[in-house]
């Protein structure tokens, strides 16, 4: 008789989810766990490493995980604290040997796995989270080109696909016995929501954080002619339509990219393929790109330096605290810093806009600037957050020296009529 654990990390769905069905495959007796690990440490920059848009936004996704669940007979067991201490003690209690999950590319979800090991249990991770499967690239990942393009093109070349996605499980495993009031359920004590004129509303029920209203968002899309104009409107400011709005649902894994994928390509069967829907692929292609890059290089992303050969970047403290406040005098740059503290979402434009600001206007440490979107960004990824941050500061994949943005154009070119500064000029600084 095996008993196993599966442990959800930011897989937080049924569908398209391999290592479950593995998980539900091979043990006899099964324990569905999430860990709300509460991450109040407060990071060297000088605030919470979790803010609470982004933890309220997760906590939609479990809710959403364990209603599912229920609805299929089975149950979510959650308990707080420390993954690896609390999967430990469960395992332990339930005489489980074994424990599925997702296999994230980067040093502190490694290390976690590797302290699974440690303590005795057989650990099966299963990478799943990017588009394209790593066994069809044409090349091994040490061998990943160090420039998207030619990632791209090799690709493209190869005319690689993405497999379509898994069915959710029919069954699940009986759970093994276990008394559920040693496992308090985690929930916020004042869930937080976001702003009006946020252009991710997840207090609205259409962009909850549920695999059902992923799910549900994918087909308004994709059955709508949005795609088709896609490249024109993606680099707008306000709104929920200018851009897909995928990557909170991704950044959860309340939604596989291949879940994506199947629907843009109905897209094209039923409008025809155009440079709009072109484009949503290309962007998912640097969302694999990143990841793929993260499993090459692992822990030296994380340095000062990233890959380059430059030395530590300087820091100017008081700078930095006025940039993540919204409140450097650049109102651009201070309108872009207010919505993300305000609704936990950025577009694309701003992200750029903000951190070249950061990193070349104020010669403050790129790392701050990525600890600052980690804790505030509801569709956090460390894979894409790190290597967006590093192509920036010029210290990652990009083939130039950095990217810097002239905010002054940046604002003629995206907000000629000063709309968007008047929306955010006024919101609240943020506090922590
Ligand atoms: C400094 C900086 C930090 C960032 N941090 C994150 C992060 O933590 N999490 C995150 O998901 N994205 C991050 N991005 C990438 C990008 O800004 C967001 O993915 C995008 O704005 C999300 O909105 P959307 O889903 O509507 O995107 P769309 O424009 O509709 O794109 C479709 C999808 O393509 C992928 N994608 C698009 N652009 C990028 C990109 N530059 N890098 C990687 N994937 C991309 C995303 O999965 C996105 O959901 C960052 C960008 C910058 C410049």
């Amino acid at each position: 008789m095996i008993t196993g654990v599966y442990w959800f990390r930011n897989d937080l769905r049924l569908t398209d989810n391999l290592s479950l069905l593995n998980a539900c495959a091979e043990v006899d007796r099964l324990a569905l766990v999430h860990v709300r690990d509460d991450d109040r440490r407060i990071t060297r920059w000088g605030f919470p490493r979790l803010g609470s848009l982004r933890q309220t936004f997760r906590d939609m996704a479990v809710d959403g995980l364990a209603l599912a669940l229920d609805e299929r007979g089975a149950k979510l067991v959650r308990p707080a604290g420390a993954p690896v201490a609390a999967l430990t003690d469960l395992a332990r209690q339930i005489g489980a040997t074994r424990i599925y999950c997702e296999d994230i590319p980067a040093p502190e979800e490694r290390s976690e796995i590797a302290a699974l090991v440690t303590a005795g249990l057989d650990v099966r991770a299963t990478w799943q989270s990017s588009l394209l499967d790593p066994e069809d690239l044409p090349f091994e990942i040490c061998a990943l080109p160090e420039v998207f393009t030619r990632f791209r093109e090799a690709v493209e070349r190869a005319a690689i696909r993405p497999r379509p996605p898994l069915l959710a499980p029919s069954v699940f495993p009986h759970s093994p016995p276990m008394d559920g009031a040693i496992y308090p359920m985690g929930a916020p004590a004042t869930p937080a929501g976001p702003a009006t004129n946020a252009s991710f509303p997840f207090d609205h029920p259409v962009f909850q954080g549920t695999e059902a209203a992923a799910i549900a968002h994918v087909a308004r899309y994709f059955q709508s002619k949005d795609p088709v104009t896609y490249k024109t409107t993606r680099n707008g400011l306000t709104g929920t339509a200018y851009s897909t709005k995928l990557s909170p649902w991704l950044a959860t894994g309340a939604l596989s990219p291949r879940t994506v994928f199947a629907a843009l390509q109905a897209h094209e069967e039923r409008f025809g393929a155009s440079e709009g829907s072109y484009w949503i692929w290309f962007e998912l292609l640097w969302r694999d790109f990143f990841r793929f890059w993260s499993e090459k290089h692992g822990a030296k992303l994380f340095r000062p330096e990233g890959l380059s050969r430059l030395g530590p970047p300087s820091h100017d403290q008081e700078a930095f605290d006025a940039w993540r406040r919204g409140s450097t005098g650049h109102p651009f740059v201070d309108a872009g810093l207010r919505e993300l503290a305000a609704t936990g979402y950025l577009s694309n434009r701003l992200r750029q806009v903000t951190a070249s600001y950061l990193v070349h206007d104020l010669a403050c440490d790129w790392r701050a600037g990525a600890a600052w979107f980690e804790s505030r960004l509801i569709d956090f990824d460390v894979c894409s957050n790190q290597g967006n941050w590093l192509y920036i500061s010029g210290r990652g994949a990009d083939p130039r020296q950095g990217r810097r943005f002239n905010p002054d154009k940046q604002a003629a070119d995206h907000d000629a009529d000063g709309s968007y500064r008047a929306l955010w000029t006024s919101s609240a600084v943020a506090s922590s």
